[in-house]
């Protein structure tokens, strides 16, 4: 049913050569330049040399559905090449200008920049001169519920003035972030979905003020997430992205193929810890026996090869599905990839740290800082929670047509 296209196979071979002849090797490098610059954002050269030569191979903007911008790829044809980057999640999706969150907000200045967006802003992100970040949740708000966002975005003449406080913005912090696509409130006597508006703002506007990284875990990511203080922050009328009370219908355009793409990278890191798993198994005996020779190691290994597979193919599903019905017809399907991806990948990932004993949660092997991005998932872009309320809904509609409609 998942036929690859000769396109698409094509492109996979190529990036699995140059993950073994490029990706791979430079992971050590990575490590010994962050170590030795000791700043954690900081962008070290072996990124830059990578971008460069898949630059060359033609491995650049995989992601972008629309040819006048990239390769044009289905998503069903993208998803294995989002797998295959997942499985070195710091390097591969930089590398190819495949990354969250600039993939979503390039597709985003794609169908609702104006022409001016898209020249300052679009060109450079396609060329990877810059990075960008996404700036929709708010401390003082439970922001899975997008309606409650309150930063304000008031008209003034001929400019909105914004003012307002944002956190978990990813990426702010990386040394290339130069705009933020920003989400706030320009009428709040509007209708409950009509009231929020997106804009383009420079990272360095006046008034713009990233106040500090979020470490997770510990970790404080190359990226970063950032606090961000908006005050009195001018922006020009035209930094408007599609219209006045548009920002809700944006973010679920944005977020349907950003979802997708974090999943298939989950099940690439599913991947890559369920190799380890075995390796390390493999190569330790306690008791006289190797450790893959336990029934209970085994079964782990067994159920972790299932579970990948399952999610697998219903993540393919969804692609399918946006690909010949759109991105709404598939919202069921996007909703249960969403919950069952990463939390497949993190059971896998458990195993996988236990299995390694002490090394497994050390830095000298990936899966502690793996364990602790894919626990990140069961959260960004949406918890668990709300896709799963979302599907019980449609279900229960599909029995009754009116539940929860009822005054
Ligand atoms: C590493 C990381 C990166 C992120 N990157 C970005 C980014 O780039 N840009 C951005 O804008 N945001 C980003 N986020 C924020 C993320 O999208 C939010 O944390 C998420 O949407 C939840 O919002 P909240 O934190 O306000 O939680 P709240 O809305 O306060 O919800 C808290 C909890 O309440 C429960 N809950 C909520 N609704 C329901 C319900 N209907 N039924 C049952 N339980 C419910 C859930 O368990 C939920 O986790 C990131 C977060 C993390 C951790």
């Amino acid at each position: 049913m998942f036929d690859m296209t000769e396109r698409a196979q094509r492109y996979r071979d190529d990036l699995l050569a140059f993950m073994d002849e490029h990706v791979y090797p430079a992971e050590a490098v990575y490590e010994a330049q962050m170590v030795e610059s000791g700043d954690p954002h900081f962008q070290p050269p072996i990124v830059e040399e990578l971008k460069t030569e898949a630059k060359k191979r033609g491995l650049w903007n995989l992601f972008h559905p629309h040819p006048q911008w990239g390769p044009g790829l289905t998503n069903l044809e993208y998803a294995p090449l989002a797998e295959i980057m997942g499985r070195s999640a710091h390097l591969a999706p930089e590398a190819t200008n495949c990354a969250a969150p600039d993939t979503g907000n390039m597709e985003v200045l794609t169908l609702f920049g104006t022409p001016e967006h898209q020249e300052q802003w679009l060109r450079p992100l396609l060329d990877g001169e810059i990075r960008s970040a996404f700036a929709m949740t708010e401390p003082a708000v439970a922001s899975s519920d997008a309606t409650n966002i309150q930063l304000r975005m008031d008209r003034d003449g001929d400019d909105y003035v914004l003012n307002g406080r944002k956190w978990w913005t990813s990426n702010a912090l990386h040394k290339n972030c130069k705009v933020l696509i920003v989400m706030g409130k320009t009428d709040t006597s509007a209708p409950t979905h009509r009231q929020q508006s997106m804009m383009v703002v420079p990272i360095d506007a006046p008034g713009v003020t990233v106040q500090r990284g979020l470490p997770v875990f510990g970790y404080q990511d190359r990226e970063g997430h950032a606090e961000v203080l908006f005050e009195n922050v001018r922006v020009p009328k035209t930094a408007l992205l599609a219209g006045e009370g548009d920002g809700f219908m944006i973010s679920q355009a944005r977020l349907g193929p950003g979802r997708i793409h974090h999943c298939m990278r989950a099940i690439g890191m599913a991947e890559r810890a369920l190799d380890l798993m075995i390796d390390r198994a493999q190569s330790r005996t306690t008791f006289g026996e190797p450790v893959a020779n336990r029934a209970n190691i085994q079964d782990w290994i067994a159920e972790s090869r299932i579970e990948i597979d399952m999610a697998r193919l219903l993540t393919l599903k969804a692609a399918h599905l946006m690909d010949t019905v759109g991105n709404k017809a598939a919202r069921t399907e996007i909703a249960a990839i969403k919950v069952a991806a990463p939390n497949v990948a993190l059971k896998v990932v458990d195993r996988a740290i236990q299995v390694h004993g002490g090394a497994g949660v050390s830095e000298d092997f990936p899966l502690a800082g793996m364990y602790a991005h894919l626990r990140t998932l069961r959260l960004a872009d949406g918890p668990d929670e709300v896709h799963k309320r979302s599907i019980a809904q449609w279900e229960l509609r599909r029995r009754d047509p009116n539940w929860g409609k009822r005054g």
